[in-house]
């Protein structure tokens, strides 16, 4: 089900500015609005969304689109917090909301993996691992770093 705006959905709330991401919206467009996690995180989290409350891509346009704007996205987070990799993925479970998570593992996150990388366990580790987040005005000039190399590459 499609409805513009769900008052129970993290997402929803964000869309509408009533919760607001440190640095404020990266890039948006009429389908999507890509912007950094919620604090505490790790610099250089980026969540890609839906711009209004639905539970999947609609169209194929839109899922095209929010590729394209993945990988810019990605491009953005290697140049800017030189991650090992970008690990994407998409639950929508506890926010059903369409939405991506774009999360830059760190050389040093490894260790809560079970070989050489940190696999799925890094999702739970980026939240409860307070040693990895970054101050307020660090993100914010991530965000700003991250906003001028899609600009740049865009232009
Ligand atoms: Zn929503």
């Amino acid at each position: 089900m499609n409805v513009l705006f769900d008052e129970n959905c993290l997402a929803c709330k964000t869309n509408a500015g009533i919760v607001k991401p440190p640095g404020g919206a990266i890039l948006m467009t009429d389908s999507w609005r890509l912007e950094h996690a919620l604090l505490p995180a790790v610099a250089g989290r980026l969540i890609l969304k839906a711009s209004s409350h639905r539970e999947g891509d609609s169209t194929r346009s839109m899922s095209l689109e929010g590729a394209d704007i993945r990988w810019l996205a990605i491009c953005a987070i290697k140049a800017v917090v030189r991650p090992v990799r970008v690990y994407e993925a998409s639950f929508c479970e506890d926010v059903a909301h369409a939405h991506y998570h774009l999360l830059p593992r760190m050389e040093y996150m490894s260790s809560v993996g079970g070989g050489d990388g940190a696999g799925i366990r890094i999702f739970e580790a980026m939240n409860r691992r307070s040693d990895w987040h970054a101050s307020s005005e660090t993100i914010e000039e991530t965000v700003e770093a991250i906003r001028a190399h899609i600009e740049k590459m865009t232009r």
